[in-house]
């Protein structure tokens, strides 16, 4: 079994939920006692917001390529980046370490194509749903054709993530803002929805959804597990 690298801590709320899936994963595939071989680094993540918020992502960029070389250091063999929004950084983590590292977006793409879909919703922090890094890939690299909330939707989905979800909080009126930004985006043609925040799945589930979720923490930690286990 290959050793994972966790660079997590974006939160802590969802590097204990990879934690759990890896865990159970691997239970699930080899029975018994069996559980994931992983390191974690897991950053205090008030210093990751602020300098996120202040967009001071050069600085950023030393924090992720520093994770990474600890990971690598204590023998990590594959790396994850724990949160879809960090991924903005994936050259700094790939450019300072030669241990692969496996892109959060790949794995939700291809389970997205599997199921024949072409028009996906993305949710995410505002970074993730306006900037190309994410989008981009979905679109260039996998040739899926992406519908964003509009602003207002954008501005809630974003305070939710920040305020609620990454402090442990899961209010039902922030699950029904969710589902309503959801059936908005089916209207304009979405045939299924990218939880493409790491904290979402805390908040909403498959029921609240007329459309297929793909949840980027599960997807993200199961791809993780067929690599480790491709030995
Ligand atoms: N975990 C979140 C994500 O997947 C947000 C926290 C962060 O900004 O890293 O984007």
């Amino acid at each position: 079994m290959k050793t994972l690298g966790l660079i997590g801590g974006m939160s802590w709320e969802s590097s204990a939920q990879y934690y759990r899936i890896l865990n159970e994963e691997v239970r699930r595939r080899r029975g018994g006692t069996h559980s994931a071989q992983l390191l974690l680094w897991s950053f205090d993540f008030h210093r990751i917001e602020q300098l996120q918020h202040a967009g001071q992502w050069d600085a950023l960029a030393v924090e992720m390529a520093e994770g990474a070389r600890r990971l690598q250091a204590g023998g990590a063999q594959l790396l994850l980046i724990c949160t879809n929004t960090m991924h903005r950084l994936a050259d700094a983590v790939t450019d300072a370490v030669p241990v692969p590292l496996l892109h959060i977006a790949d794995p939700t793409a291809a389970r997205i194509k599997a199921d024949g879909l072409q028009r996906i919703g993305l949710l995410g922090t505002a970074f993730t749903m306006e900037q190309d890094f994410y989008r981009g890939r979905l679109e260039r690299t996998h040739g899926l054709d992406v519908l964003v909330p509009d602003e207002d939707d954008r501005r809630t989905v974003h305070r939710i993530i920040y305020e609620e979800l990454i402090t442990g909080v899961v209010r039902d009126a922030s699950r029904q803002a969710y589902v309503e930004v959801i059936q908005r985006l089916v209207a304009r043609g979405a045939q299924g929805i990218i939880l493409g925040c790491t904290e979402i799945m805390l908040l909403i589930g498959q029921q609240d959804s007329p459309v297929p979720l793909f949840d980027t923490t599960t997807l993200h930690a199961l791809a993780a597990i067929d690599a480790a286990l491709d030995d």
